[in-house]
Protein backbone atom coordinates (compact mmCIF):
# COMPACT_ATOMS: atom_id res chain seq x y z
CA UNK A 1 0.00 0.00 0.00
CA UNK A 2 0.94 3.27 -0.90
CA UNK A 3 0.11 6.84 -0.22
CA UNK A 4 -0.53 8.11 -3.58
CA UNK A 5 -3.41 8.33 -5.39
CA UNK A 6 -6.21 10.80 -7.12
CA UNK A 7 -8.01 13.42 -5.42
CA UNK A 8 -10.59 15.44 -8.09
CA UNK A 9 -8.60 13.56 -10.92
CA UNK A 10 -4.94 15.04 -9.90
CA UNK A 11 -2.48 12.53 -8.66
CA UNK A 12 -1.63 13.19 -5.27
CA UNK A 13 1.55 12.31 -3.16
CA UNK A 14 -0.59 12.29 0.62
CA UNK A 15 -1.66 15.53 0.35
CA UNK A 16 0.07 17.73 -1.99
CA UNK A 17 -0.70 17.66 -5.64
CA UNK A 18 1.72 16.85 -7.85
CA UNK A 19 1.56 19.70 -10.80
CA UNK A 20 2.33 21.73 -7.25
CA UNK A 21 5.87 19.73 -7.18
CA UNK A 22 6.19 19.71 -11.04
CA UNK A 23 5.95 23.55 -11.05
CA UNK A 24 8.40 24.54 -7.73
CA UNK A 25 11.06 21.85 -8.75
CA UNK A 26 10.54 21.35 -12.09
CA UNK A 27 10.88 17.88 -13.87
CA UNK A 28 12.16 15.28 -14.08
CA UNK A 29 11.95 14.60 -9.94
CA UNK A 30 11.63 11.66 -7.60
CA UNK A 31 8.59 12.61 -5.41
CA UNK A 32 8.81 10.03 -1.69
CA UNK A 33 5.87 10.00 0.36
CA UNK A 34 7.20 10.03 4.26
CA UNK A 35 4.14 8.15 5.34
CA UNK A 36 4.82 5.15 2.93
CA UNK A 37 8.45 4.71 4.27
CA UNK A 38 6.62 4.69 7.40
CA UNK A 39 3.94 2.42 6.97
CA UNK A 40 6.80 0.27 5.09
CA UNK A 41 8.98 -0.24 7.92
CA UNK A 42 6.31 -0.60 10.85
CA UNK A 43 4.28 -3.03 8.44
CA UNK A 44 7.90 -5.30 7.74
CA UNK A 45 9.16 -5.16 11.67
CA UNK A 46 5.53 -6.45 12.51
CA UNK A 47 6.09 -9.11 10.15
CA UNK A 48 8.49 -10.25 12.21
CA UNK A 49 6.75 -10.18 15.60
CA UNK A 50 6.67 -13.47 16.30
CA UNK A 51 10.89 -13.39 16.27
CA UNK A 52 12.57 -12.92 19.62
CA UNK A 53 15.48 -10.72 18.88
CA UNK A 54 15.56 -9.00 15.62
CA UNK A 55 17.69 -6.25 14.36
CA UNK A 56 16.59 -4.05 11.18
CA UNK A 57 19.47 -2.61 9.30
CA UNK A 58 17.81 -0.98 6.24
CA UNK A 59 19.67 -1.34 2.87
CA UNK A 60 20.69 1.89 2.12
CA UNK A 61 21.60 1.28 -1.40
CA UNK A 62 17.64 0.82 -2.33
CA UNK A 63 17.37 4.64 -1.25
CA UNK A 64 20.36 6.61 0.32
CA UNK A 65 19.02 10.01 0.59
CA UNK A 66 19.82 11.43 3.61
CA UNK A 67 16.38 12.38 4.90
CA UNK A 68 14.93 9.34 3.86
CA UNK A 69 17.32 7.59 6.55
CA UNK A 70 16.56 9.93 8.78
CA UNK A 71 12.94 8.60 8.61
CA UNK A 72 14.06 5.08 8.77
CA UNK A 73 16.14 6.02 11.37
CA UNK A 74 13.20 7.63 13.44
CA UNK A 75 11.44 4.33 12.49
CA UNK A 76 14.35 2.72 14.66
CA UNK A 77 16.25 0.79 11.62
CA UNK A 78 19.89 0.40 11.22
CA UNK A 79 21.60 0.46 8.10
CA UNK A 80 23.25 -2.30 6.20
CA UNK A 81 25.46 -0.39 3.99
CA UNK A 82 27.77 -1.46 0.99
CA UNK A 83 31.11 1.38 0.92
CA UNK A 84 32.20 3.99 3.42
CA UNK A 85 30.06 6.91 1.44
CA UNK A 86 26.96 4.62 2.70
CA UNK A 87 28.39 4.58 6.05
CA UNK A 88 28.79 8.27 6.02
CA UNK A 89 25.49 8.57 5.47
CA UNK A 90 23.91 6.45 7.94
CA UNK A 91 26.33 7.98 10.13
CA UNK A 92 25.38 11.78 9.06
CA UNK A 93 21.26 10.95 9.34
CA UNK A 94 22.29 9.64 13.10
CA UNK A 95 22.19 6.34 13.29
CA UNK A 96 24.41 4.80 15.48
CA UNK A 97 27.09 3.14 14.37
CA UNK A 98 26.81 0.00 16.46
CA UNK A 99 23.25 -0.58 14.48
CA UNK A 100 25.34 -0.36 11.25
CA UNK A 101 26.18 -3.89 8.88
CA UNK A 102 29.23 -3.32 6.23
CA UNK A 103 28.61 -5.48 3.54
CA UNK A 104 30.16 -5.77 0.18
CA UNK A 105 32.22 -7.75 -1.99
CA UNK A 106 35.49 -5.16 -2.09
CA UNK A 107 35.87 -3.32 0.61
CA UNK A 108 38.63 -1.58 0.56
CA UNK A 109 41.52 -1.87 3.42
CA UNK A 110 41.07 2.14 4.01
CA UNK A 111 37.13 0.99 3.78
CA UNK A 112 37.69 -1.67 7.11
CA UNK A 113 39.68 0.87 8.60
CA UNK A 114 37.06 4.04 8.97
CA UNK A 115 34.51 1.45 9.85
CA UNK A 116 36.20 -0.03 12.62
CA UNK A 117 37.16 3.56 13.61
CA UNK A 118 33.73 4.88 13.43
CA UNK A 119 32.60 1.13 15.44
CA UNK A 120 30.34 -0.61 13.69
CA UNK A 121 28.23 -3.05 15.01
CA UNK A 122 28.81 -5.74 12.05
CA UNK A 123 31.27 -6.75 9.62
CA UNK A 124 30.06 -9.16 7.00
CA UNK A 125 33.53 -11.00 5.43
CA UNK A 126 33.53 -12.52 2.18
CA UNK A 127 36.84 -13.71 2.13
CA UNK A 128 39.01 -15.42 4.28
CA UNK A 129 42.37 -12.90 3.51
CA UNK A 130 39.77 -10.09 4.12
CA UNK A 131 39.11 -11.57 7.95
CA UNK A 132 42.61 -11.54 8.40
CA UNK A 133 43.36 -7.87 7.45
CA UNK A 134 40.54 -6.54 9.24
CA UNK A 135 41.64 -8.61 12.16
CA UNK A 136 45.66 -6.96 11.99
CA UNK A 137 43.82 -3.39 11.47
CA UNK A 138 41.37 -4.41 14.86
CA UNK A 139 44.68 -5.37 16.79
CA UNK A 140 46.54 -2.03 15.70
CA UNK A 141 43.60 -0.26 17.37
CA UNK A 142 43.67 -2.79 20.51
CA UNK A 143 40.20 -3.77 19.87
CA UNK A 144 37.90 -6.38 17.85
CA UNK A 145 36.04 -6.05 14.67
CA UNK A 146 32.74 -7.87 15.12
CA UNK A 147 31.93 -10.12 12.07
CA UNK A 148 29.96 -12.72 10.28
CA UNK A 149 30.76 -15.53 7.19
CA UNK A 150 29.10 -14.50 4.55
CA UNK A 151 28.14 -17.76 2.82
CA UNK A 152 26.66 -18.43 -0.69
CA UNK A 153 24.32 -21.25 -0.33
CA UNK A 154 23.64 -22.18 -3.67
CA UNK A 155 20.38 -21.58 -4.27
CA UNK A 156 18.70 -20.25 -7.97
CA UNK A 157 16.62 -16.94 -6.38
CA UNK A 158 14.44 -17.04 -9.46
CA UNK A 159 15.02 -13.40 -9.89
CA UNK A 160 17.24 -11.24 -12.96
CA UNK A 161 20.54 -12.87 -13.45
CA UNK A 162 21.64 -9.44 -12.50
CA UNK A 163 20.38 -9.32 -9.00
CA UNK A 164 21.06 -12.80 -8.21
CA UNK A 165 23.53 -13.23 -5.48
CA UNK A 166 23.01 -16.48 -4.02
CA UNK A 167 24.40 -19.19 -6.59
CA UNK A 168 27.74 -20.56 -6.56
CA UNK A 169 28.91 -18.85 -9.32
CA UNK A 170 27.66 -15.56 -8.57
CA UNK A 171 30.89 -13.15 -7.12
CA UNK A 172 29.19 -13.39 -3.03
CA UNK A 173 29.96 -15.09 -0.23
CA UNK A 174 31.77 -18.39 0.23
CA UNK A 175 30.97 -21.88 -0.72
CA UNK A 176 28.69 -23.39 1.87
CA UNK A 177 30.62 -26.50 1.26
CA UNK A 178 33.82 -24.54 2.90
CA UNK A 179 32.09 -22.91 5.43
CA UNK A 180 32.76 -24.71 8.35
CA UNK A 181 36.36 -25.26 7.54
CA UNK A 182 36.82 -21.09 6.98
CA UNK A 183 34.70 -20.07 9.97
CA UNK A 184 37.17 -22.49 12.10
CA UNK A 185 40.30 -20.38 10.95
CA UNK A 186 38.42 -16.81 10.91
CA UNK A 187 37.76 -17.43 14.83
CA UNK A 188 41.00 -18.29 15.50
CA UNK A 189 42.48 -15.12 13.58
CA UNK A 190 43.34 -12.27 16.64
CA UNK A 191 41.50 -8.92 16.53
CA UNK A 192 38.00 -10.44 15.00
CA UNK A 193 34.99 -12.22 17.32
CA UNK A 194 33.31 -13.83 14.94
CA UNK A 195 29.84 -13.82 16.11
CA UNK A 196 27.86 -15.50 12.88
CA UNK A 197 26.67 -16.16 9.88
CA UNK A 198 25.16 -13.93 7.13
CA UNK A 199 23.62 -14.79 3.87
CA UNK A 200 21.58 -12.71 0.82
CA UNK A 201 20.55 -14.48 -2.22
CA UNK A 202 19.36 -11.98 -4.54
CA UNK A 203 16.85 -9.00 -4.95
CA UNK A 204 13.32 -8.80 -6.02
CA UNK A 205 12.18 -12.11 -5.41
CA UNK A 206 8.92 -12.74 -5.77
CA UNK A 207 8.34 -16.44 -4.20
CA UNK A 208 9.47 -17.89 -0.34
CA UNK A 209 10.87 -21.26 -1.84
CA UNK A 210 14.40 -20.11 -2.47
CA UNK A 211 14.58 -17.91 0.43
CA UNK A 212 12.97 -20.73 2.63
CA UNK A 213 15.87 -23.44 1.08
CA UNK A 214 18.45 -21.03 1.73
CA UNK A 215 17.59 -20.51 5.13
CA UNK A 216 17.35 -23.88 6.10
CA UNK A 217 20.91 -24.47 4.66
CA UNK A 218 21.90 -21.66 6.93
CA UNK A 219 20.23 -23.46 9.68
CA UNK A 220 22.14 -26.83 9.35
CA UNK A 221 25.28 -24.97 9.22
CA UNK A 222 24.74 -22.82 12.37
CA UNK A 223 24.27 -26.46 14.16
CA UNK A 224 27.37 -27.52 12.34
CA UNK A 225 29.53 -25.01 13.72
CA UNK A 226 28.04 -25.10 17.25
CA UNK A 227 29.16 -28.83 17.23
CA UNK A 228 32.71 -28.10 16.46
CA UNK A 229 31.97 -25.58 19.26
CA UNK A 230 31.85 -22.37 17.63
CA UNK A 231 29.98 -19.17 19.82
CA UNK A 232 27.01 -17.97 17.40
CA UNK A 233 24.93 -15.49 18.45
CA UNK A 234 23.54 -13.44 14.94
CA UNK A 235 22.05 -14.91 11.54
CA UNK A 236 21.60 -12.02 8.73
CA UNK A 237 18.85 -13.39 6.90
CA UNK A 238 19.79 -10.21 4.13
CA UNK A 239 16.91 -8.82 2.16
CA UNK A 240 15.28 -9.21 -1.23
CA UNK A 241 11.89 -9.24 -1.05
CA UNK A 242 10.14 -7.92 -3.70
CA UNK A 243 7.52 -6.03 -4.71
CA UNK A 244 5.16 -5.45 -6.87
CA UNK A 245 6.06 -3.52 -10.36
CA UNK A 246 3.23 -4.65 -13.00
CA UNK A 247 -0.43 -5.98 -12.53
CA UNK A 248 -0.28 -9.63 -11.46
CA UNK A 249 3.13 -9.41 -9.77
CA UNK A 250 2.02 -11.31 -6.23
CA UNK A 251 4.93 -10.59 -4.26
CA UNK A 252 5.02 -12.67 -0.86
CA UNK A 253 3.67 -10.25 1.56
CA UNK A 254 5.96 -9.37 4.74
CA UNK A 255 3.52 -11.22 7.28
CA UNK A 256 3.84 -14.53 5.31
CA UNK A 257 7.74 -13.87 5.02
CA UNK A 258 7.89 -13.41 8.57
CA UNK A 259 5.83 -16.75 9.13
CA UNK A 260 8.08 -18.39 7.35
CA UNK A 261 11.21 -17.20 9.14
CA UNK A 262 9.90 -17.64 12.42
CA UNK A 263 8.80 -21.22 11.82
CA UNK A 264 12.65 -21.97 10.16
CA UNK A 265 14.50 -20.40 12.69
CA UNK A 266 12.42 -21.55 15.64
CA UNK A 267 14.89 -23.47 17.30
CA UNK A 268 18.11 -21.00 16.47
CA UNK A 269 18.38 -19.36 19.30
CA UNK A 270 20.43 -16.04 17.62
CA UNK A 271 19.96 -13.02 17.22
CA UNK A 272 18.65 -12.40 13.69
CA UNK A 273 19.62 -9.46 11.46
CA UNK A 274 17.44 -8.26 8.16
CA UNK A 275 18.50 -5.92 5.49
CA UNK A 276 15.09 -4.85 3.43
CA UNK A 277 15.63 -2.51 1.08
CA UNK A 278 12.97 -2.33 -1.77
CA UNK A 279 10.71 -3.57 0.44
CA UNK A 280 10.30 -0.66 2.02
CA UNK A 281 11.64 2.21 -0.14
CA UNK A 282 10.11 0.66 -3.77
CA UNK A 283 6.43 1.81 -3.73
CA UNK A 284 7.15 4.65 -1.49
CA UNK A 285 8.93 7.05 -4.58
CA UNK A 286 7.29 7.97 -8.30
CA UNK A 287 9.44 9.11 -10.51
CA UNK A 288 7.70 12.70 -11.98
CA UNK A 289 8.24 13.51 -15.75
CA UNK A 290 6.88 15.84 -18.65
CA UNK A 291 6.06 14.75 -22.25
CA UNK A 292 8.08 16.48 -24.41
CA UNK A 293 6.71 15.09 -27.74
CA UNK A 294 4.61 12.60 -28.72
CA UNK A 295 6.19 11.54 -31.93
CA UNK A 296 4.89 9.68 -34.49
CA UNK A 297 5.85 5.81 -34.81
CA UNK A 298 6.20 3.21 -37.60
CA UNK A 299 4.13 0.78 -35.06
CA UNK A 300 3.02 2.95 -32.19
CA UNK A 301 3.73 6.68 -31.43
CA UNK A 302 6.62 7.31 -28.95
CA UNK A 303 5.42 9.20 -26.33
CA UNK A 304 9.16 10.77 -25.22
CA UNK A 305 9.39 12.25 -21.62
CA UNK A 306 11.88 14.69 -19.82
CA UNK A 307 12.92 11.87 -17.61
CA UNK A 308 15.77 9.07 -18.88
CA UNK A 309 17.90 6.15 -18.34
CA UNK A 310 20.37 7.84 -16.49
CA UNK A 311 17.35 9.12 -14.33
CA UNK A 312 15.72 5.40 -13.91
CA UNK A 313 17.84 2.47 -15.27
CA UNK A 314 16.08 -0.07 -14.29
CA UNK A 315 14.39 -0.66 -17.42
CA UNK A 316 17.65 -0.68 -19.42
CA UNK A 317 19.25 -2.35 -16.91
CA UNK A 318 17.20 -5.28 -16.33
CA UNK A 319 14.10 -4.96 -18.18
CA UNK A 320 12.18 -3.63 -15.53
CA UNK A 321 8.62 -2.77 -15.73
CA UNK A 322 7.34 0.40 -13.89
CA UNK A 323 3.52 1.44 -14.59
CA UNK A 324 3.01 4.36 -15.98
CA UNK A 325 -0.03 7.00 -15.56
CA UNK A 326 -0.95 10.46 -16.34
CA UNK A 327 -0.70 13.04 -13.37
CA UNK A 328 -4.25 14.27 -14.96
CA UNK A 329 -5.82 11.40 -16.89
CA UNK A 330 -8.97 11.96 -18.80
CA UNK A 331 -10.30 8.57 -19.11
CA UNK A 332 -9.01 8.12 -23.15
CA UNK A 333 -6.16 5.05 -23.15
CA UNK A 334 -3.47 5.05 -26.16
CA UNK A 335 -0.97 2.49 -27.22
CA UNK A 336 2.36 3.77 -27.11
CA UNK A 337 5.84 3.73 -26.73
CA UNK A 338 7.61 5.31 -23.77
CA UNK A 339 10.99 6.87 -24.14
CA UNK A 340 13.55 9.27 -23.11
CA UNK A 341 15.96 11.61 -24.57
CA UNK A 342 19.18 9.91 -24.44
CA UNK A 343 20.86 8.82 -27.67
CA UNK A 344 21.11 4.91 -26.62
CA UNK A 345 17.61 2.89 -28.12
CA UNK A 346 17.76 1.29 -24.74
CA UNK A 347 16.59 4.19 -22.61
CA UNK A 348 13.10 2.97 -23.64
CA UNK A 349 10.92 2.65 -20.47
CA UNK A 350 7.88 0.42 -22.31
CA UNK A 351 6.96 -0.76 -25.99
CA UNK A 352 3.62 -0.98 -27.00
CA UNK A 353 1.84 -0.22 -24.12
CA UNK A 354 -1.73 0.51 -23.07
CA UNK A 355 -1.55 3.86 -21.16
CA UNK A 356 -3.18 6.79 -20.60
CA UNK A 357 -3.69 9.26 -22.83
CA UNK A 358 -1.24 12.19 -22.63
CA UNK A 359 0.12 14.87 -25.19
CA UNK A 360 2.81 17.40 -25.10
CA UNK A 361 3.41 18.97 -21.48
CA UNK A 362 1.07 16.57 -19.55
CA UNK A 363 2.40 15.42 -16.50
CA UNK A 364 3.06 11.79 -16.05
CA UNK A 365 4.75 9.25 -13.12
CA UNK A 366 7.11 6.10 -13.08
CA UNK A 367 5.37 4.09 -10.28
CA UNK A 368 7.30 1.81 -7.69
CA UNK A 369 10.38 4.44 -8.70
CA UNK A 370 11.37 4.60 -4.95
CA UNK A 371 13.97 1.98 -4.70
CA UNK A 372 17.31 1.87 -7.01
CA UNK A 373 15.84 4.59 -8.67
CA UNK A 374 17.66 8.20 -7.80
CA UNK A 375 20.64 5.70 -6.18
CA UNK A 376 21.08 4.65 -9.64
CA UNK A 377 20.94 8.22 -11.32
CA UNK A 378 24.28 9.03 -13.33
CA UNK A 379 24.67 12.14 -15.23
CA UNK A 380 25.04 10.35 -18.59
CA UNK A 381 24.70 13.02 -21.86
CA UNK A 382 25.21 15.91 -19.61
CA UNK A 383 21.86 15.11 -18.45
CA UNK A 384 21.50 16.71 -14.61
CA UNK A 385 21.13 14.83 -11.33
CA UNK A 386 17.69 14.46 -11.12
CA UNK A 387 16.49 15.97 -7.67
CA UNK A 388 14.24 14.74 -5.30
CA UNK A 389 11.29 15.57 -2.90
CA UNK A 390 10.01 14.52 0.12
CA UNK A 391 6.45 15.37 0.76
CA UNK A 392 4.73 14.53 4.93
CA UNK A 393 1.48 15.76 4.59
CA UNK A 394 0.38 18.48 3.46
CA UNK A 395 3.95 19.76 2.92
CA UNK A 396 6.93 18.78 1.09
CA UNK A 397 11.05 19.70 0.68
CA UNK A 398 13.35 19.68 -1.95
CA UNK A 399 16.32 17.07 -0.15
CA UNK A 400 18.16 16.18 -3.19
CA UNK A 401 18.96 19.14 -5.47
CA UNK A 402 19.76 19.35 -9.05
CA UNK A 403 22.71 19.05 -9.88
CA UNK A 404 23.21 20.60 -13.50
CA UNK A 405 26.00 20.77 -16.09
CA UNK A 406 27.51 23.82 -14.42
CA UNK A 407 28.52 22.08 -11.06
CA UNK A 408 29.52 19.34 -12.98
CA UNK A 409 31.71 21.36 -15.53
CA UNK A 410 33.11 23.24 -12.55
CA UNK A 411 34.56 19.96 -11.60
CA UNK A 412 36.79 19.25 -14.41
CA UNK A 413 39.95 20.45 -15.39
CA UNK A 414 41.56 21.18 -18.52
CA UNK A 415 45.46 20.90 -17.80
CA UNK A 416 47.89 23.41 -18.75
CA UNK A 417 49.07 21.48 -21.87
CA UNK A 418 46.28 22.02 -23.36
CA UNK A 419 45.07 25.47 -22.74
C1 LIG B 1 21.13 -5.16 -1.99
C2 LIG B 1 21.28 -5.85 -0.69
C3 LIG B 1 20.21 -5.91 0.20
C4 LIG B 1 18.85 -5.33 -0.10
O1 LIG B 1 18.17 -6.04 -1.08
P1 LIG B 1 16.64 -5.70 -1.39
O2 LIG B 1 16.29 -6.63 -2.47
O3 LIG B 1 16.58 -4.29 -1.79
O4 LIG B 1 15.86 -5.97 -0.14
C5 LIG B 1 20.43 -6.51 1.42
N1 LIG B 1 21.62 -7.05 1.74
C6 LIG B 1 22.68 -7.03 0.90
C7 LIG B 1 23.95 -7.63 1.32
C8 LIG B 1 22.53 -6.44 -0.35
O5 LIG B 1 23.57 -6.42 -1.19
Amino acid sequence: MDHFGYRDSVLHCEHVPLPEIAAAVGTPVYVYSTATFRRHAQVFRDALSAVPRVHLAYAVKANPNLAVLRVLAGEGYGADVVSAGEMARALAAGMDAKDIVFSGVGKTVDELARALDAGIGQFNLELEEEGEVLGMLAVQRGTAAPAVLRVNPDVDAGTHAKISTGRRENKFGVAIDHATEMYARLAEVDGLSMRGIAIHIGSQLLDLAPLEAAYERIGRLVADLRRFGHFISRVDLGGGLGVPYKPGDAPPSPADYGAMVARVTRDWDVELMFEPGRVIAGNAGVLLTEVVWVKPGAVNPYVIVDAAMNDLARPAMYDAWHDFAAVRPTGARMTANIAGPVCESGDTFAMGRDIDHVARGDLAVFRTAGAYGAAMASTYNSRALVPQVLVDGDRFAVVADRVGAETLIAAERVPDWLR
